[in-house]
């Protein structure tokens, strides 16, 4: 009896740990344990973009808890291959808008939800559980959006510090020097996986052995979440 009225606070606990607060966008949590949460962008914009392979092998082969927020474009063009990966308990796919607008903030508040909500559908088709993390395109957003976003649900998860991955001239050394330097507990790490981290493949196994060394685990964003 006891036994199952603690493991009833528990789901109380983590379900509040995990609604929505109003206004806010997570962008670390504040922890003393050395943990970090893996995030992907994957989205298409004007040119087709797939799963970048070799950060897929890595994050495969690792086991590495991870979330890749997806877009619509994306998730119709990479379908059959994030279905096979969705398999994985270690990585999540979450919501990150149907067309991928810059400034979703500028569309009308109809518009806004079906960005979320076409997005959504196609995320639980493909995985066959509902996105409960959403990411703005860009991150723009503004207090309206953001009302929009979690009045269906989401929770908004930004990142803490930009990898600068899309640029080409950040070469892997470079890359891993910053993103080491600049992680602290909680830090939510940001980088891309739709072909536009240019080194990001060759850089990633080299910042997780460093951080790592450094004491860090790699823990997903829920439970990254549930420290705070
Ligand atoms: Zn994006």
């Amino acid at each position: 009896m006891k036994m199952k009225l603690i493991a009833g606070m528990g789901t109380i606990l983590w379900t509040l740990a995990t609604l929505p607060v109003a206004g806010e966008v997570i962008t670390r949590v504040a922890t003393q344990e050395k943990c970090v949460a893996l995030t992907f962008d994957a989205c298409e914009t004007k040119t087709p973009s797939w799963l970048d392979k070799t950060i897929l092998d890595f994050v495969e082969k690792e086991q590495i808890p991870c979330t890749i927020f997806v877009s619509g474009k994306f998730a119709v063009r990479n379908r059959s291959e994030l279905q096979r990966i969705s398999r994985y308990e270690f990585i999540r796919l979450e919501n990150h808008s149907l067309n991928h607008f810059q400034h979703m903030e500028k569309l009308s508040d109809e518009a806004q939800k079906r960005e979320i909500l076409e997005a959504e559908k196609l995320v639980e088709e493909i995985t066959g559980r509902k996105p409960i993390f959403f990411r703005f395109p860009a991150g723009n957003h503004d207090a309206n959006t953001l009302r929009v976003v979690q009045l269906l649900g989401y929770r908004v998860v930004h990142w803490t510090f930009p990898s600068g991955d899309p640029d080409r001239g950040e070469t892997a050394p470079k890359l891993t020097r910053w993103v080491v330097s600049k992680a602290t507990p909680g830090s939510i790490l940001i980088f891309h996986i739709n072909g536009r981290g240019y080194h990001t493949g060759e850089a990633l196994p080299g910042i997780v052995r460093e951080l790592k060394g450094k004491g860090y685990r790699f823990v997903s964003l829920e439970e990254l979440i549930r420290l705070r």
